[in-house]
């Protein structure tokens, strides 16, 4: 058998209704500003209970709009976790401001509070970009939130991987000050192509957002700011439409095979003697996972186990094998701060197996099966 790390499973009807959308986008020409986006921004306001939704071109842009957005610019100290994804950092220098890496907590593998609370003391940064590891978020969220909320330091959320979760049984953005999201065809929420979005309980700050990724337009040919293009059109709305319709079944997919391999591993642990080669972790509690990735530590390293799965053909993922600090593209500004060097413990072992919608019984049970084999 043949299991790749993702495959994009969509519905039977999915195609069918994608393509005649986008037949009629075509005959009529409408391709930005249509009544697609319009009907995104109704139904992904109502999925995530957020207050308002300014879409945009990507995930990467998405941050760095939240930023511009609520002031962040040359010379702001901004807090991040060491163990993100490279466009996390990017946002950061884009908008000329210094990134300071936060290691992770061994617990959620999401960004330590105890370190937050030294690096606050040490930088008084003006803002501090969460990141919702995983489809999981910090345990200590709340507290996040509210330190942040007290202390006057904007808290962003990059929510790229985490659409969908509740924290503390409620949608993960409905309480967010800002967060971001990514539609990369690949995240819970997929685009055909590249796509992104912010949300913000703030009417201000989402005035400020819709008018920075369109040029910073006033009016069409008025600029109040010097923004840029990252407008989200129609081919993409229109996808996200269906694709919406259908999360909900999707997210439940992810999360009942999530369940077998967590189920498989209690088993194995309670009835044998055969030790996995690896250690499958669980959502941390107060935390319902949209179920994007299978999370494990491999007991020796991601690589030895990655090939030895590779020839059972088994594709995995190792998201992600480097922390921040450690890109040569950081260079000099790569400070960390750490007790322990957490990230750099994990992302030597982390590793993800296949998890995506619709996955088949007899394909969990094989990779289960290749793990004791
Ligand atoms: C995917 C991702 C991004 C970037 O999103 P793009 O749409 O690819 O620009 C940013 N942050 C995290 C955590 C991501 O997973």
């Amino acid at each position: 058998m043949q299991i790749p790390f993702i495959n994009l499973r969509v519905e039977p009807d999915f195609n069918q209704k994608i393509k005649s959308r986008w037949e009629e986008s075509l005959e009529k020409s409408q391709f930005i500003a249509g009544k697609a986006l319009t009907e995104l921004n109704h139904k992904i306001l109502d999925f995530t209970k957020a207050k308002n939704f300014i879409p945009c071109a990507n995930g990467t842009d998405a941050i760095q709009i939240a930023l511009r957005a609520v002031g962040i610019g040359q010379g702001d100290y901004v807090l991040l976790p060491d163990f993100t994804f490279w466009a996390t950092y990017e946002a950061i220098i884009n908008v000329g401001a210094k990134p300071i890496m936060v290691d992770i907590c061994p617990q959620d593998f999401q960004m330590d509070f105890d370190l937050f609370l030294m690096a606050v003391a040490k930088y008084s940064p003006k803002a501090i970009i969460l990141v919702h590891l995983y489809g999981w978020c910090s345990l200590r969220l709340a507290e996040f939130r509210e330190f942040c909320k007290a202390k006057n330091i904007y808290l962003i959320e990059d929510g790229a991987q985490v659409i969908g979760s509740f924290y503390q049984g409620k949608p993960i953005f409905e309480n967010a000050f800002i967060a971001t999201t990514s539609f990369y065809p690949a995240k819970v929420l997929g685009a055909a192509g590249d796509a992104g979005g912010i949300f913000t309980n703030n009417p201000e700050i989402a005035q400020i957002c819709t008018q920075l990724a369109n040029h910073g337009r006033s009016s069409h040919y008025g600029h109040e700011y010097v923004g840029w293009n990252s407008r989200l059109d129609e081919v993409q709305a229109h996808y996200l439409v269906v694709a919406l319709d259908y999360l909900t079944k999707r997210i439940d997919s992810r999360r009942s095979s999530e369940k077998k391999y967590l189920k498989f591993q209690a088993e194995i642990s309670q009835n044998t003697k055969i030790n996995l080669p690896l250690e499958m972790k669980a959502t941390p509690p107060g935390i319902e996972s949209n179920g994007y990735l299978q999370v494990s530590l491999a007991k020796t390293s991601y690589k030895e186990l990655a090939e030895t799965l590779r020839l059972k053909g088994i594709g995995c993922g190792n998201v992600y094998p480097s922390p921040m600090s450690a890109q040569k593209g950081a260079g000099q500004l790569n400070e960390l701060i750490t007790k322990d060097r957490i990230t750099y413990e994990v992302c030597k072992r982390v590793i993800n197996l296949p998890l995506f919608p619709y996955m088949r019984d007899e394909e969990i049970n094989y990779i289960c099966e290749s793990l004791i084999s």
